[in-house]
């Protein structure tokens, strides 16, 4: 227990450009400005996931960091969920469009068991069900061989 504890503590960290870095709270975050008293902090999911969650940080304090949690973060792990959900959908419109302008519609179930295969079941959760997604690149496909001919 006193490992996650001790995770809970603000530190620094450098990033891989090598600028400065606050982390708490299994949150990452970049420097956006700083005053004379308070450094402002930015979710490092900010760009990425267009994440809210900002941070400040008193700079008078020699004894440590006080962190003031100035805006919440999203949900990192459903928004990660929606976008993986949302690539593997993509993939299979795709290659559905693919299929379709190939006069290969016929294939349209195979590259969804593909697609799927080896999702992780939490993903699967958010996706559609199979049959659906079957039928949405199926319709892909038809109206990609339409689009060709
Ligand atoms: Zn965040």
């Amino acid at each position: 227990m006193s490992s996650s504890h001790e995770s809970d503590e603000p530190s620094f960290v450098r990033s891989q450009k090598g600028s400065q870095m606050l982390s708490y709270k299994s949150y990452t975050y970049y420097k956006i400005r700083e005053s004379l008293t308070t450094c402002f902090w930015r979710c490092s999911l900010y760009k990425s996931h267009k994440c809210p969650g900002k941070v400040s940080t008193d700079k008078s304090t020699r004894s440590g960091l006080i962190v003031k949690i100035t805006t919440d973060h999203n949900d990192h792990f459903s928004h990660l969920l929606k976008i993986e959900a949302r690539k593997i959908r993509n993939k299979i419109k795709d290659d559905a469009v693919n299929l379709g302008a190939n006069g290969r519609p016929v294939l349209v179930k195979q590259i969804v068991d593909s697609a799927l295969e080896g999702v992780d079941e939490i993903v699967a959760g958010v996706l559609p069900t199979h049959d659906a997604l079957t039928r949405q690149a199926k319709r892909a496909a038809k109206r990609a061989a339409k689009t060709s001919n």
